[in-house]
């Protein structure tokens, strides 16, 4: 059933169409199989070790030379939790010693200054994220002196545009702590929740209660944030349709603007920390998937529309105002309206996306360490793209934002003949046009709404890496 919402952005009045993605359930257990996730084409099994630091150099110096260089996004990793979620499948080190984040900032300063005056001063940074882990694992001191130190050595944006946005884990901040970061200039927060129902929550290992929770978006809001996201997982063990369908109503009474609502991939043989869990107790799939049409439905009754890749947001978002304009991106962080910037990746595993290259940096902590404190750029693998590799990212990645290719402009974007360059791929799709997925016109590659839940299934179709030898780590939930 489809809404219409009008509301007011920016001086303008805006309608939106709030269309709930079709929920068929036959369909989705049909392709209910692992794919990547698409925040990078090619994906990070792709990168190789060959990738040294004089490649990164080179395309640093070339992304300065740009007639127009490209405004900066910074990921900054903080690897340290204070306890382990069971079903986590991220980089982190469980630790409660707070002398480890400070060491970990003393490195992450050493990395800064090596980094920084590789970038024109002049390069806009347009958007800075921190994520983990938890980084709220250090204190507001600490990510105060932090912001002080990444101020001095970037030259940050005054644009009203500009985004910093922090994962917070509410269990271990204080509404105190909020006020102390929105006085840094963080205006945007992104809560962990998972799930409310304590059967849940004693199940994952991760006790957080509802009013923890309420009184940290409240105090987002009470110090200005311009944006709260909160993250909710189903598929966890002990989930119910009853006790899932509370916390969603919980969640969609304190409004946040955006919330995720992840799949647990369950991997134990590649994510120690889920072996914890008792594996009779996660829900069949026939359940799972009735708690993602209990999401969709209550989400959209709300006036949440989908944006794609488990992403919803209330209409005057961003992120949903951009994909109404086309111009909604996607990167290592998720759905972004910081469109074509340069990645720098900062802290241990991060990514960096530097003009058309990916670097990462080493994934343990150790090797971080010691290579930044040798004084070199810590690279563990990259790889520069190649021509084909730069055309399908694009196609990848409009396809993943607006599910749909305008053909003439892509063709005249890379000056190739559409059907032609793509013609094996496009054979691909056949099945998946036979199942009322998608469409394919002279003029335009869409998604159906039936498609719509399953953009990754068909972005896959373009991807020249996917072999059916591929390995199942090409289709981790985390890269
Ligand atoms: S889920 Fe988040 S808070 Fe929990 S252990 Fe993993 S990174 Fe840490």
């Amino acid at each position: 059933m489809t809404q219409v919402k009008a509301f007011f952005n920016a001086g303008q009045y805006y309608l939106a169409m709030i269309t709930p993605p079709p929920f068929d359930a036959d369909l989705l257990r049909r392709y209910d199989r692992p794919g990547p996730r698409y925040t990078s084409y090619p994906t990070a099994p792709q990168f190789s070790g060959q990738f040294s630091e004089t490649n990164l150099l080179e395309v640093i110096k070339r992304s300065n030379e740009d007639p127009i260089p490209r405004p900066l996004s910074i990921y900054v990793h903080v690897p340290f939790c204070a306890s382990p979620c069971f079903y986590c499948g991220c980089n982190r080190i469980i630790t409660r010693d707070e002398k480890r984040g400070e060491k970990y900032l003393e490195d992450l300063r050493k990395e800064v200054a090596m980094v920084a005056p590789l970038f024109e001063s002049d390069r806009e940074v347009m958007q800075l994220h921190f994520g983990g882990g938890t980084p709220n694992f250090l204190s507001p001191t600490q990510l105060g002196e932090f912001m002080r130190f990444l101020l001095q050595h970037f030259h940050f944006s005054h644009s009203e545009n500009r985004d910093i946005s922090i994962e917070i884990d509410p269990r271990c901040v204080k509404p105190d702590d909020i006020a102390a970061l929105a006085a840094m200039g963080f205006n945007r927060a992104s809560l962990g929740v998972q799930d409310f129902d304590p059967d849940v929550q004693e199940a994952v290992n991760r006790i957080q209660s509802v009013e923890e929770t309420l009184a940290v978006i409240k105090a987002c809001r009470d110090s200005g944030f311009k944006s709260v996201n909160v993250d909710l997982i189903y598929g966890l063990p002990k989930q119910t349709l009853t006790g899932f369908g509370k916390t969603l109503d919980t969640v969609i009474e304190a409004r946040p603007d955006r919330i995720a609502v992840y799949s647990y991939a369950h991997m134990p043989q590649l994510f120690k920390p889920q072996r914890q869990l008792d594996e009779t107790q996660l829900p069949s799939a026939e359940t799972k998937l009735s708690l993602l049409q209990l999401a969709i439905e209550k989400l959209s009754q709300a006036g949440y529309c989908y944006i794609g890749m488990d992403h919803f947001a209330l209409p005057e978002d961003e992120l949903a105002i951009a994909q109404e304009r086309g111009d909604l991106h996607r990167n290592f962080m998720g759905y972004t309206t910081h469109a074509d910037s340069d990645l720098i990746g900062l802290g241990v595993s991060s990514i960096s996306h530097i003009g058309e290259s990916f670097s990462q940096n080493p994934r343990d902590l150790p090797s971080w360490e010691a290579t930044v404190e040798s004084g070199h750029l810590p690279i563990w693998r990259g790889m520069n793209l190649s021509e084909d590799d730069v055309i399908r990212a694009d196609l990848i990645q409009r396809w993943m934002c607006q599910g749909e290719i305008d053909i003439a402009k892509f063709e005249e974007r890379h000056d190739i003949y559409f059907n032609e360059y793509f013609g094996e791929d496009l054979k691909k799709l056949q099945s998946l046009a036979e199942d009322g997925l998608v469409t394919l016109s002279p003029t335009h590659l869409k998604a159906t709404s039936r498609g719509r839940l399953l953009l990754r299934i068909i972005a896959a179709c373009f991807d020249a890496y996917l072999k059916p030898s591929a390995t199942v780590l090409q289709f981790s939930k985390t890269i």
